[in-house]
């Protein structure tokens, strides 16, 4: 699978499974320039050989843990070394040491895409590698689901095949029912539903990221226009990407469209990712913060992938946040990701954030979210998302 891509990655990791898995996630997005280096010392001089040659290093994918130079040293040479390129790094580290490395990287004005906890979440590494290849302009080859090629992704898309489906959302405290998130889908002439991984790309790529996101909201907000008549006002969680968010109509469609389904601004509850935010800071604080005024709810997605700094918390009226699902798959066994879903909650709690487990698939999951005082669940374990004709109120 894959086409072409020319960007150059090191991956700087001495176990070989792990060097592996990586290296083969490369090689199904089409990035076919991979060196490897399984120390700090051989990575540096992969680098200085690379700097000298016509395409230097694009993207370094390091281990923090390793002999002879560890990643921490490593990363300060890449910026005695004037390494231009962006970094990924992986750890098996606690939550702490993690920030202060972020914290350093930033100091040494290096790229950082993101850190990584092991296990490696294979579509978070897709998304790390997909961001580095944008500085480099240098866009991957979608991922395509099996037997089906781009062109069918368009006609549907450009064919009413997009859809809104819907995942319920549950308080800990009782298992009552919360509210929706609005998921998009895409739903093929075959009956296939392909998941958003493999079509968002392509809203970029029409010109009509603003056109999609918006058919998303309104079959959402039509849905709790429904329900509301028929005596179940519900929350509804909608999402808004990097594109939309500095769409200079964003703003008055999103209130337009609510106005027209007469779904209250308290209903909703918009949904940016911690790097959506940074791709746009100024506009998003504009936009953000005029929805909160106008009674908007606002939440951080996907938290913990990004730069993990509770500093945009504090920047945004947000009011809720939501665990990265990364973070609750495995937690059962893994004693790191108990102790950051731990402090993400307690933190959260000190700034009045509702806080959201996503990913949550087994009963010890929940008894843990809920033991660490987490408002809300939502994973397969209390209902996968469903079409508009599956979900009913509760
Ligand atoms: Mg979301």
């Amino acid at each position: 699978m894959g086409g072409q891509n020319s960007l150059k990655v090191l991956v700087v990791e001495d176990h070989s499974f792990q060097m592996e898995h990586i290296t083969n996630c490369l090689s199904q997005i089409g990035v076919e320039q991979v060196l490897t280096a399984t120390d700090g010392v051989k990575g540096l001089d992969c680098v200085a050989r690379e700097q000298n040659s016509s395409t230097p290093i694009d993207l370094i994918i390091c281990d923090l843990q390793m002999p002879n130079m560890d990643g921490i040293a490593f990363i300060r040479h890449l910026s005695i070394n004037h390494y231009t390129g962006s970094l990924i790094i992986l750890t098996a580290m606690d939550a702490s040491l993690v920030s202060s490395v972020t914290q350093m990287i930033k100091e040494y004005k290096i790229k950082f895409i993101g850190s990584l906890h092991k296990p490696i979440d294979t579509k978070v590494l897709i998304e790390f590698i997909a961001e580095a290849s944008e500085y480099t302009d240098t866009p991957l080859s979608p991922l395509l689901p099996e037997g089906v090629i781009e062109s069918d992704l368009i006609d549907a898309l450009l064919n009413n095949g997009l859809q809104s489906y819907f995942q319920p959302r549950f308080k800990f405290s009782d298992k009552s029912f919360a509210g929706i998130e609005a998921l998009a889908r895409l739903v093929l002439p075959s009956g296939r539903i392909v998941a958003p991984d493999c079509f968002l790309y392509l809203y970029d790529k029409l010109n009509k990221s603003a056109e999609f996101e918006l058919q998303i909201y309104s079959q959402a907000f039509q849905l709790i226009k429904i329900w509301m008549q028929m005596g179940h006002p519900t929350q509804i969680s909608i999402n808004v990407g990097p594109s939309i968010l500095a769409d200079a109509h964003f703003y008055d469609d999103l209130l337009a469209l609510v106005k027209r389904h007469g779904v209250p601004a308290d209903l909703v509850t918009v949904e940016v990712t911690e790097r959506t935010l940074i791709d746009n800071t100024a506009m998003a604080i504009e936009y953000l913060s005029r929805l909160r005024l106008n009674g908007f709810n606002l939440a951080i997605d996907d938290f913990g992938t990004g730069y993990s700094s509770f500093k945009q918390l504090e920047l945004l009226p947000f009011n809720e946040l939501k665990i990265d699902k990364s973070f609750m798959f495995g937690i059962e066994q893994d004693k790191q990701k108990q102790a950051i879903v731990k402090s993400t909650v307690e933190l959260a709690k000190r700034l009045n954030l509702n806080t959201v487990a996503e990913g949550v698939e087994t009963t010890e999951a929940w008894d843990m979210a809920k033991a660490y005082g987490c408002d809300l669940c939502q994973g397969y374990l209390t209902g996968a998302a469903k079409s508009k004709d599956s979900i009913r109120p509760q």
